[in-house]
C-alpha cells in the first residue's frame, strides 16, 4: 500500500484523540489533523458529575495537538467522500485525506422510543449537562426525577444525583431485569447486592420488570399501560452511532458501526480505520468490544500502530484486548469495581465503598494520562486481583 501523507482523524473522544496523539508523536513525515466540532476534550465518562455541578478540566485540542506536531481543525463533519478522499464540513469546507480515522463515537439513542426526543433530556454534551445542573439545583423538594436505563450510565447518574440533590424523588427504571449473571457485561451477585443496598441508602426507587415504551409530557408509559409521572426525565437507555459512515458507503453492521478487520481498517475501504463506539471491533482475546472508553482508548492506540506501521512499511499485529474490570461511580463516596475475566464476564471479586470510589477516580485520571494529558495521578491506591 502507498505511504499515506495526510492523516485525518475525525472525532476527538477517547478513541480518536488517543489515535491522533500517538500518530503525531510518531514524528513521521505525515501531517496529522484532528477534527472535532468542539474545541476541547470533554471527559464524557464524567458528564453525570458535571450535571451534578462539577466543573470540567480545561483540555483544549489545539495546544494538545500542536505540541505534538499535529493540527486541530474545529468543525462539524457533515459527509465523507470516499472516492475523492475528502471530509466535508458543515458550511462549504473540505479537508483532504489519504488515511482517515473515523472516531465519531456515539450519543444517547433518543429516537427508538416515542416521545423521548421531545420530553426527556440526556447526558450527551457539556451544554446539556450544565443546563441540567441548573434545573436539578433549582428543583424544589419532592421534584420527581425519572431516570430510564439499566446500564452503567443510568446507575451512575441516579446515584450521583441522589447524593448531590437529596431533595429529589428519584426513580430508576432499569427495564426487564436487574439480576446477577455471568455473561459478558454482567454483574456478579455481590455487585448487584451492593447496588441494591446503595439505592436503598440513597433512597433511589428502582423499578424492574417492564420497559418504558413511550414518554409523554410529565409521564412515561411503562409496560402496556402503567404510567410513571415525572417532573424531569433523563434518558440513559442505550447509545446510537452517527449515520455518516453508512451514508458515505462504508461497510457497517446493523447498528451503523463500521466493520473492521484485526488492524481496525474498514472491511470495505482499507484506507479508513475506525475506532471507539462507532466501530465494530472484534479483539483477539476479548472478542466483540462493547461501547466504552475502556475499549476505545486501546483501539486508538491500535489504529495509530497500524498507521505508523504502514508509513514505516512494517507488518502489523492484530488488535489484542482483554477486559479486566468495570468501574461504576455511586456518588463521590462510593464506587463499585466489578472485576471480570478477559471476555468481560464477571468474577466474584468486587470492590465497593470508598475503596471502589478511589479506584474509579484513579482510573479516570489514568485514562487522561493515557491519552497524553499532563496529569499527576500518583501511585495506584490499591492492588487489583486482576491484570490491568
Ligand atoms: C455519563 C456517562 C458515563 C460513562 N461512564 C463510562 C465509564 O465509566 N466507563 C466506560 O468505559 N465508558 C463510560 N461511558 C461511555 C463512554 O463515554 C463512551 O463509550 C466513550 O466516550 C466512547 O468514546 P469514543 O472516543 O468512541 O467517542 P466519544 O467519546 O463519543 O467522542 C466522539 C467525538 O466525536 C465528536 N463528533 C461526533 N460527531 C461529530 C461530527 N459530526 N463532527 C465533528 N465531531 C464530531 C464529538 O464531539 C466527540 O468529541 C459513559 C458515558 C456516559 C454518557
Amino acid at each position: 500500500m502507498a505511504t499515506s501523507s495526510r492523516i485525518v482523524v475525525v472525532g476527538g473522544g477517547y478513541a480518536g484523540l488517543t489515535a491522533a496523539a500517538r500518530i503525531a508523536e510518531g514524528k513521521t513525515d505525515a501531517t496529522v489533523t484532528l477534527i472535532d466540532r468542539k474545541s476541547e476534550f470533554i471527559e464524557r465518562i464524567r458528564l453525570h458529575e458535571i450535571a451534578a455541578g462539577s466543573e470540567p478540566r480545561d483540555l483544549g485540542y489545539k495546544d494538545f495537538m500542536e505540541c505534538r506536531g499535529g493540527n486541530f481543525h474545529r468543525g462539524g463533519v457533515s459527509g465523507i467522500d470516499l472516492a475523492r478522499q475528502l471530509i466535508e464540513l458543515e458550511g462549504q469546507d473540505t479537508i483532504a485525506w489519504d488515511t482517515l480515522v473515523y472516531a465519531l463515537g456515539s450519543f444517547t439513542d433518543v429516537d427508538s422510543v416515542p416521545g423521548v426526543r421531545e420530553h426527556a433530556v440526556s447526558l450527551d454534551d457539556l451544554g446539556e449537562c450544565r443546563e441540567l445542573f441548573g434545573r436539578l439545583f433549582e428543583a424544589p423538594k419532592g421534584t420527581k426525577l425519572l431516570i430510564v436505563g439499566g446500564g452503567l450510565t443510568a446507575i451512575e447518574a441516579a446515584c450521583e444525583f441522589a447524593e448531590r440533590f437529596p431533595q429529589l424523588e428519584i426513580t430508576l427504571a432499569v427495564g426487564n431485569k436487574f439480576e446477577a449473571h455471568r455473561k459478558p457485561g454482567g454483574l456478579s451477585a455481590g455487585a448487584i447486592e451492593h447496588l441494591r443496598n446503595t439505592f436503598d441508602r440513597l433512597s433511589v426507587n428502582v423499578i424492574v420488570g417492564d420497559r418504558v415504551t413511550s414518554v409523554e409530557k410529565n409521564s412515561a408509559v411503562i409496560g402496556d399501560d402503567n404510567t410513571l409521572p415525572f417532573d424531569l426525565c433523563i434518558w440513559a437507555a442505550g447509545f446510537s452511532v452517527p449515520t455518516l459512515a453508512k451514508e458515505s458507503g462504508l461497510a457497517v453492521n446493523d447498528s451503523g458501526q463500521i466493520r473492521t478487520n484485526r488492524s481496525l481498517a474498514s472491511f470495505s475501504h482499507a484506507n479508513v480505520l475506525a475506532v471507539g463506539d462507532s466501530a465494530e471491533v472484534i479483539a483477539e482475546i476479548g472478542g466483540r468490544c462493547r461501547m466504552s472508553c475502556a475499549t476505545g482508548r486501546p483501539m486508538g492506540e491500535m489504529a495509530a500502530k497500524t498507521i505508523l506501521g504502514r508509513l514505516l512499511a512494517e507488518s502489523s499485529t492484530p488488535f489484542e484486548f482483554g477486559y479486566s474490570f468495570r468501574c461504576i461511580s455511586l456518588g463521590r463516596e462510593d464506587g463499585l469495581i466489578q472485576f471480570v475475566d478477559e471476555k468481560d464476564c464477571p468474577t466474584d471479586d468486587v470492590w465497593t465503598g470508598k475503596r471502589g470510589a478511589r479506584w474509579k477516580e484513579y482510573i479516570c485520571q489514568r485514562t487522561l494520562q493515557g491519552i497524553g494529558f499532563d496529569v499527576d495521578i500518583g501511585d495506584p491506591p490499591d492492588t487489583p486481583p486482576a491484570r490491568i
